[in-house]
């Protein structure tokens, strides 16, 4: 039988799952504009193809004066910047896909870290600081930063398939394009039922250039993350127990259960055990409580959920190092543009 405690909970802030990628909807059809400058350093030879940037592991210092880039024009007239090697691959692979009439054009790529703390700045500003580090990558800690992160759109009847949630329908299309990465060099980067090692749900668009077919086949072949094949990350599979629910749906459960194990990739913690806390969680005093950490909530529904995990000696959380954690509490709850969000954690 699970307790369900919430006084004392910390409010958590960290990084939501779906990484916002603002992209803008446009449904007009124009001729792709390609145009190719050189731009950034001189060498770019120096650059690790296999450097990994996630939710702990900072872009390296130098990465910024190092990377070469090119810059072009998406078909609905948007500016992509690549890196050179990553662009002459992604050339050459939607090259391929078009001779089995797939059409895909780059929606985003490399975005720098001044950027990304510009826009870091302007949702504190506007939203303030927990709802910021919720919705926007912390600077630095975006793969984006690296210009060998690509993110797709397809153009389906010379129509322009943006929207994450419409491209996402297309699973047919994903499969073929996800073939024919690693011949090129490209891996998918946030795969499915990894989001405790990578801090992101799945991702179709989203791949990522290796540079070396031979290690992007190792990885794709195998359906391991990138953390795994560099030996970063904890190869064990937590235990997840949704139980028997007469309140949520299965759905409902997996997505909340998703947030807390994509916020475990930012934790320095391994995830042992996951385990819905029961339908007495969803109780008046969790709601009161919910509602009593923001102005003006009106929360009606609360999912709770433990968890039990181990904190490494060097980990950026701070807990008792190298101790094992049991009956961990995470408070989530239904917002009306964000699904289901962590509101507390804590004992
Ligand atoms: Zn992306």
């Amino acid at each position: 039988m699970s307790v369900c405690l919430s006084v004392g909970m910390t409010v958590a802030s960290l990084t939501a799952c779906v990484q916002n990628t603002a992209t803008p909807s446009n449904t007009e059809v124009e001729e792709s504009t390609e145009t190719v400058e050189g731009s950034g350093a001189e060498n770019s030879e120096k650059i690790d193809y296999l450097v990994l940037v996630n939710k702990t592991n900072e872009l390296p210092d130098n990465w910024e004066k190092t990377v070469k880039t090119v810059k072009i024009t998406n078909s609905i007239g948007d500016d992509v910047e690549v890196e050179e090697k990553a662009y002459e691959a992604y050339l050459k692979l939607k090259e391929e896909l078009e001779k089995e009439n797939i059409y895909v054009d780059l929606d985003s790529a490399r975005r720098n870290v001044a950027d990304q703390q510009r826009i870091m700045d302007d949702f504190t500003k506007s939203y303030g600081a927990d709802y910021a580090a919720k919705t926007v990558a912390a600077p630095g800690y975006s793969e984006h930063h690296t210009g060998l992160a690509l993110d797709l759109y397809l153009i389906i009847d010379g129509k322009d398939i943006t929207e994450n949630e419409d491209m996402i329908q297309y699973t047919d299309i994903w499969e073929k394009i996800h073939e024919k990465l690693p011949k090129y060099g490209f891996i998918l980067r946030y795969i499915e039922d990894k989001e405790y090692i990578t801090g992101y749900g799945y991702e179709p668009w989203h791949i990522r250039y290796v540079d070396n077919p031979d290690i992007a086949k190792e990885i794709m072949s195998k359906g391991i993350t990138l953390e795994e094949y560099l030996g970063k990350a904890s190869s064990d599979k937590p235990e997840i127990d949704l139980g028997n629910s007469k309140v949520f749906t299965k759905e409902e459960l997996e997505a909340a259960a998703l947030q807390v194990k994509c916020a475990f990739a930012g934790f320095s913690c391994t995830l042992k055990s996951l385990r819905y806390g029961g339908d007495e969680c969803n109780s008046k005093e969790n709601i009161d409580y919910v509602n009593s950490l923001e102005e003006g909530a009106n929360y009606t529904r609360v999912i709770e959920i433990f968890t039990d995990f181990h904190t490494p000696k060097e980990g950026t959380v701070v807990f008792d190092p190298d101790k094992d954690m049991k009956d961990y509490q995470w408070l989530l709850v239904e917002t009306e543009n964000d699904g289901w969000q962590i509101v507390a954690q804590g004992y």
